[in-house]
């Protein structure tokens, strides 16, 4: 909008601005926008009135205090009564009319629909796909965001993608199962995101892989469109093409594959819903078949096919928890697929890939190539660009303030860790106060730059510590990780 905020070092720290910029984009979302919008027509209506000095600068300062929260960095919109009271003769006397601080706005009662009467303005619900699980494929736009929302409803598919910086603030809703936990019913999680909204805040919802493909994402959207809710969809990477291309499946390939085709297999085996032409997709050799939900229903699907024509040694494969640190590839026919998934013991969730592109993925192994790959790493964050050299060494890279808040906890607890990196003996202390765990516990390993930071780690009774020399730099830490004790169970999960 019409804000313009500037930050320069001189020239002489280029790399603080870039981060400062970034944080600041991250924390100020669109809605300030909308608040200098109203901010300018206060000023004309208050200038039309051509008071005093004082009695002018009284009201901009009544605008802005009751507007804006300068410690979370958080503005709203007055409504038209706040305006005509402020503008109102008197409106210069601080305490009287009814000002009310932001706190207790949220707190007002909801109105049935959203955006009408005097409850306070829907908070902006923004439908957002978190990718197939490596938390480097979230979008630009679904991390800011994320950093800008006051509530955050997720389900258990996109917790690894939640990023650990959040504030601690942020309301945390798990829909999704859990163990022991049965999901929310659909319904009741429309409701929520109503509710949230409806109450000024501003929510996200985080689905797994893209909200529109078997995420019931248009659902929720119609259920918000009729209740008055503004929503927006923030597209994710979908399953199909983010595990297929850690695979190492192209889902198309010029002259082998012309077409890709999204499918559940849960669907058909139901019997109720839209039933799936299985007889039709047999008969096309230059196309791939994605399916969703479909592990227990392989069987059922591959005798479909076959009885429909497709030729029992046509390529396919399992992916599963693809494009993470425990992907799991087994590359078969069409005909001994699942009883090859099942001996490799393969588990939900997982996509099967079927068509000739299948066959690509032996020699288009870039994923469990990278030196890192198959681990699933902790570290604290530092301007060092260590995370970002584990990554490209192929690590799944939990990069997690210190303290842990609620959302790095989230974000951890996703899935196991296989490391953890402390450096200095103050970053062992402050794991220390999340050892209970279970992504940290049992056989996580400490790997510790210095010898004080490992004798720490021992002396805290950590099983496995790895010690590396005092002055590793991130090049030197991710050759001792690919080189050190305790990478032979990654490599050798990679190369079964
Ligand atoms: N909206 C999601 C799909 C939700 S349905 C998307 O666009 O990807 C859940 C199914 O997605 C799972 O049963 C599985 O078939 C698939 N899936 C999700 N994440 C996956 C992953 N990381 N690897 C393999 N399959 C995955």
């Amino acid at each position: 909008g019409a804000m313009k905020l500037a930050v320069a070092s001189d020239g002489g720290a280029p790399f603080v601005v870039r981060r400062l910029r970034q944080m600041l984009e991250g924390r100020l979302g669109p809605e300030w926008a909308e608040w200098m919008d109203a901010a300018k027509r206060f000023r004309q209506a208050v200038r039309a009135l051509a008071l005093s000095r004082s009695e002018t600068e009284a009201r901009y300062e009544r605008f802005f205090a009751a507007t804006v929260e300068p410690e979370r960095l958080r503005a709203r919109v007055p409504t038209a009564d706040e305006i005509a009271t402020w503008l109102a003769p008197g409106g210069d006397e601080t305490g009287g009319g009814e000002r009310a601080p932001l706190g207790q706005v949220v707190a007002l009662p909801v109105e049935p629909r959203a955006g009408q009467g005097s409850g306070p303005r829907p908070g902006l619900v923004s439908l957002v796909g978190a990718g197939p699980g490596d938390p480097g494929l979230l979008t630009v736009r679904a991390r800011q965001r994320l950093l800008s929302a006051d509530a955050i409803v997720y389900d258990r598919l996109a917790a690894p993608a939640l990023p650990p910086d959040l504030c601690d603030e942020v309301e945390l809703h798990c829909v999704g199962k859990e163990a022991g936990r049965h999901p929310v019913p659909q319904q009741e999680i429309n409701a929520l995101l109503v509710r949230l909204a409806a109450s000024g805040r501003r929510t996200v919802r985080l689905k797994g892989g893209d909200p529109f493909v078997y995420g019931r994402g248009s659902e929720e959207a119609e259920t918000l469109r009729r209740a008055g809710i503004p929503y927006e969809i923030v597209p994710g990477v979908t399953a199909a093409i983010g595990a297929a291309a850690c695979a190492g499946i192209p889902v198309t390939h010029r002259g082998e594959a012309v077409r890709v085709t999204l499918v559940t297999a849960h669907e058909s085996a139901k019997g109720n819903g839209p039933q799936v032409r299985w007889d039709l997709l047999a008969q096309d050799p230059h196309a791939t078949v994605v399916g969703y939900m479909g592990v227990s229903s392989l069987p059922e699907v591959a005798a479909k096919l076959q009885a429909a024509g497709m030729p029992a040694s046509t390529p396919a494969a399992l992916v599963s928890q693809g494009t993470t640190a425990a992907q799991r590839v087994v590359v078969s026919t069409i005909a001994r697929l699942h009883a090859t998934g099942v001996a490799a013991g393969i588990r939900p969730p997982a996509i099967f890939v079927i068509g000739p592109t299948v066959r690509r993925a032996a020699a288009l192994d870039w994923f469990v190539s990278r030196p890192l790959s198959g681990e699933r790493l902790g570290v604290f964050a530092r301007p060092d660009g260590l995370a970002q050299a584990l990554d490209v060494a192929g690590a799944e890279v939990v990069e997690t303030p210190r303290p842990l808040g609620p959302a790095a906890r989230v974000a951890i607890g996703a899935a196991p860790l296989t490391g953890w990196i402390l450096r200095g003996v103050e970053e062992v202390e402050a794991l220390e106060e999340e050892r209970g765990m279970p992504s940290l516990e049992p056989g996580v390993r400490a790997i510790c730059v210095g010898r004080a930071a490992a004798e720490r780690a021992r002396a805290l009774g950590w099983a496995r510590v790895q010690e590396l020399v005092e002055d590793a730099g991130p090049e030197a830490i991710v050759a001792s990780i690919v080189h050190g004790e305790g990478r032979s169970a990654a490599t050798a999960a990679r190369e079964a």
